[in-house]
């Protein structure tokens, strides 16, 4: 029996994670698949039920769990309150209780889509990229670190640092991950400049050695980010370190022009995450408005990371296409002759695209 740690968070989250919820029950129904989904607090929720953002039952439902499902967190209610209790903290907190260091992002065009990217059609059609992010080391959480008084001068200071084994974990995980897709991985540093990304290059050549099939290129980080606009067809896994990876991971995000299609894995060496990339949308909250295909594609990130079933993530992927070439579109995807669905609507389209599918 698998259990499933299910946090649907505050906003949009409710509406989105009932959706992939759905979607998961439905996959366990076709596939005879045991499994159990159990609802925990998270974020928002939860200071309003607990005073804290992430209270012990929850992370301990979460460590129990073989996968982490999650909506989104946050919102205006919570902006005041101190830097601890705020929502973002949960979240924070359920990484790095878990151990998530390695997350991966796919920006993949939806060709239904093409006219939502800001970027002509040519350079995107054939985007594909899977960018993976180191997430718990780096500048962000490098010692010393503050902002201080020098000789009557303020000076603010912040140190980026990674041994040798946070480089080699997070660099396997990418290998792995470019051997099940296209075999080409392009790892990003600023190795001309910081010692830091040269000690990168070398332990990621080092763990090459052990992936002769897969082809490895090295590029500087401000030639990535230029790539990534002048020709992002170009590269199929991306590996960066956990700054580096921020930027460029939200640009890549940005070439599909669509922020409520994208999903997230965030996976440590158990367990994993899974989110959509984008928040809790205050703006649309509670309107059955929102985008839930993010969280649904989260879903079979899910079960291809975590539950080692393929079959079943590309079941749900193609789900989702069917019921985008069906011309079913939520607002924010749509154009011209789409015809607009809530978020209701477009989960039991891709349930019953499922459920049409047949075995995977
Ligand atoms: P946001 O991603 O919530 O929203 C940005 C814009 O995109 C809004 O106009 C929103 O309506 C739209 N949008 C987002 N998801 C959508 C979806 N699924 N369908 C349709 N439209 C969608 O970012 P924000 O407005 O900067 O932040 C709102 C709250 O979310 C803040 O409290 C922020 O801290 C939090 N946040 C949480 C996460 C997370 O839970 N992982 C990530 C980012 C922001």
């Amino acid at each position: 029996m698998k259990k499933i740690a299910f946090f649907p968070g505050d906003g949009i989250g409710p509406e989105i994670s009932a959706a992939a919820r759905q979607v998961l029950e439905t996959v366990a129904e076709l596939a005879q698949m045991p499994l159990q989904i159990e609802e925990g607090l998270v974020g928002g929720a939860a200071v309003d039920a607990h005073g804290d953002p992430l209270p012990e039952p929850s992370l301990a439902l979460a460590m129990a769990a073989d996968a982490v499902l999650l909506g989104a967190v946050g919102g205006p209610k919570w902006d005041a309150l101190p830097p601890a209790q705020r929502p973002e903290q949960g979240l924070l907190r359920l990484r790095k209780g878990l151990d998530l260091y390695a997350n991966l992002r796919p920006a993949q065009i939806f060709p239904q889509l093409l006219a939502a990217s800001p970027l002509r059609p040519e350079l995107v059609q054939d985007v594909d990229i899977l960018v993976v992010r180191e997430l718990t080391g780096d500048i962000y959480f490098g010692q010393p670190r503050g902002i201080e008084v020098v000789e009557g001068k303020r000076r603010g200071y912040n140190t980026m640092v990674y041994d040798e084994d946070e480089i080699r974990r997070i660099a396997h995980v990418a290998f792995r991950a470019a051997q099940g897709r296209r075999r080409r991985l392009c790892s990003v540093d600023k190795a001309n400049v910081l010692e830091t990304t040269r000690l990168w290059r070398e332990v990621v050549n080092e763990v090459a050695r052990d992936y002769p099939d897969v082809t490895l290129e090295h590029m500087y980080v401000d030639n990535a980010a230029m790539q990534l606009i002048r020709n992002p067809a170009q590269f199929d896994v991306l590996l960066t370190g956990n700054m580096f990876g921020d930027i460029l991971s939200d640009e890549a995000s940005q070439l599909t022009g669509s922020i409520g299609m994208l999903a997230s894995a965030s996976l440590g060496e158990g367990r994993g995450m899974y989110e959509p990339i984008h928040g809790s949308a205050p703006d649309i909250a509670g309107q059955d408005k929102a985008n839930p295909l993010a969280t649904i594609l989260s879903v079979a990130m899910l079960l291809r990371h975590s539950l080692d079933q393929e079959a079943w993530a590309v079941r749900i992927e193609k789900a989702v296409h069917a019921v985008l070439d069906q011309g079913l579109r939520t607002a924010d995807i749509a154009t011209g002759d789409s015809k607009i669905v809530g978020t209701r609507a477009m989960g039991e389209a891709v349930v019953a695209a499922l459920r049409a599918g047949g075995q995977a």
